[in-house]
């Protein structure tokens, strides 16, 4: 990275720390538990040393020190955080959502690397494996030195993912996969990978390590997104696994769905990091750049873009918290978290977009973290459910009717 431009990160960093408080207009930081502040302040302090200065760097080249992340995020407790025993820390859903925002504020792909980690990966072996799996997989994974990743999505199947393709048959006391998964955030850097195939028997979830004869994965090139993130194509050509690899009491699309829900909570505070962080930089910016002989944060227009964005950020960050609450009291539904996943993603990629215009030209730099965070959240508006998946599952919800299609 150039001096200019380190130095250009360390000032957001440090901006971007300082301007914490005028953003949260309604005191909510205020109605957090101490113990779910100081976990933030951790994650914060991590991404500030560990993520911003190179960020910008791993975007542009289009990869991250994936492992070493890991490892570190593990040593922290930040990798399936949520979830209890087996090595893994067992947070609060309010403070695993607080994490999730402060790494995205750093880059959304940091934050998928987590989420696929330990809302995925790890909790699909939490809540569908045996004790022998979660034994063997789980404490390595939660640590950082094993690297999972999750396959549903298929070339030809996104949205309809009843419909994959990827088949598992009986041989013998074996299993035989054969197919392929598509867009799997961290594939290529994983050491193992919980595959959704369908059986005789419906849809059911295997865990694959990914050195079995028959797994290659290849990361997919050219993303103009998500570019701090390795995300790869996994072909299964007559993969061979033994009777143990299969998770128990993953039975029917109902499972893979469940995980589903699982990270996209994480994405409903995510989100709203990438947001903050534009915002901290729009602030900045517009307080210090002068035209017309006055800062341009003097011109109405301006404070009403600001302001705007302001409202937005904290009615997501209370909606956020209003799921948060509900998680911890363990009576959050699918469709609740479709309602923060469709309207935090959303707003975000508005904030962001809308940021961008008060930074003119530099707005399209990669000095500025701006066009790297809208660019993100196109993939956080299509991944773990499109937005018109989410509206659908709401208006299923409201109508009692499913207009999926089919
Ligand atoms: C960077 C990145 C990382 C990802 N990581 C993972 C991962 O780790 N694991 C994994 O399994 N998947 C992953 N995905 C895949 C992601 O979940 C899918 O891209 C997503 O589910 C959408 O599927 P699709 O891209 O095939 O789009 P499609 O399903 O083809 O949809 C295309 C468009 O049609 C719309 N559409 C589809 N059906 C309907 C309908 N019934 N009514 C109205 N509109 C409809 C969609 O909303 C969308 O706008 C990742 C994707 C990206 C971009």
């Amino acid at each position: 990275m150039s001096e200019r431009s380190a130095g250009t990160s360390e000032r957001i960093a440090r901006t971007g720390q300082d301007r914490t408080a005028p953003l949260d207009l309604l005191d909510l930081d205020g109605s957090l538990a101490e113990e779910d502040r100081q976990i933030r302040a951790v994650v914060a302090g991590l991404v500030t040393t560990r993520v911003r200065p190179y960020v910008a760097r791993w975007y542009e080249l289009g990869e991250a020190p994936i492992r070493d992340l890991a490892v570190e995020f593990g040593r922290v407790g930040l990798l399936g955080m949520h979830l209890t025993g087996y090595g893994c820390a067992g947070a609060s859903a309010v403070a695993y959502g607080l994490a999730c925002l402060e790494l995205e504020a750093g880059d959304s792909g940091v934050r998928s690397l987590v989420s696929v980690q330990g809302s995925l990966a790890m909790y699909a072996i939490w809540r569908y494996g045996s004790e022998e799996q979660k034994q063997h997989w789980l404490p390595s994974m939660a640590s950082g030195e094993t690297i999972g990743c999750f396959g549903l999505t298929e070339p030809d199947h996104g949205s309809d993912p009843a419909s994959m393709a990827t088949r598992a048959r009986r041989d013998g006391t074996d299993w035989v996969l054969d197919g392929g998964k598509m867009w799997i955030t961290n594939a290529p850097v994983a050491d193992v990978a919980v595959i959704w195939a369908r059986t005789d028997g419906g849809v059911r979830g295997f865990v694959v390590p990914m050195g079995t004869p028959g797994v290659t994965a290849r990361e997919i090139r050219h993303k103009m997104s998500l570019r701090a993130s390795s995300t790869g194509e996994i072909v299964l050509d007559e993969v061979r696994l033994p009777a143990d690899a299969l998770l128990p009491t993953a039975t029917g699309l109902k499972a893979p769905l469940s995980c589903l829900t699982e990270a996209r909570y994480g994405i409903v505070w995510g989100a709203l990091g990438a947001a903050r962080d534009c915002l901290h930089t729009a602030l900045d910016y517009a307080t210090g750049r002068e035209q017309f002989g006055r800062p341009i944060a003097g011109f109405q227009l301006t404070q009403a873009k600001l302001a705007d964005m302001a409202v937005e950020l904290q009615k997501g960050y209370l909606l956020a918290l209003h799921l948060g609450r509900l998680a911890d009291a363990g009576t959050l539904r699918p469709e609740q978290v479709s309602v923060g996943k469709l309207n935090n993603v959303r707003e975000a990629i508005e904030i962001a977009r809308q940021c961008r215009t008060i930074l003119g030209a530099n707005g399209i730099s990669g000095e500025y973290p701006v066009l790297r965070h809208a660019n993100n959240l196109e993939s956080v508006l299509t991944y773990e459910g499109t937005s018109e998946i989410h509206q659908l599952v709401i208006g299923q919800r409201l109508t009692g009717l499913a207009a999926f299609g089919g």
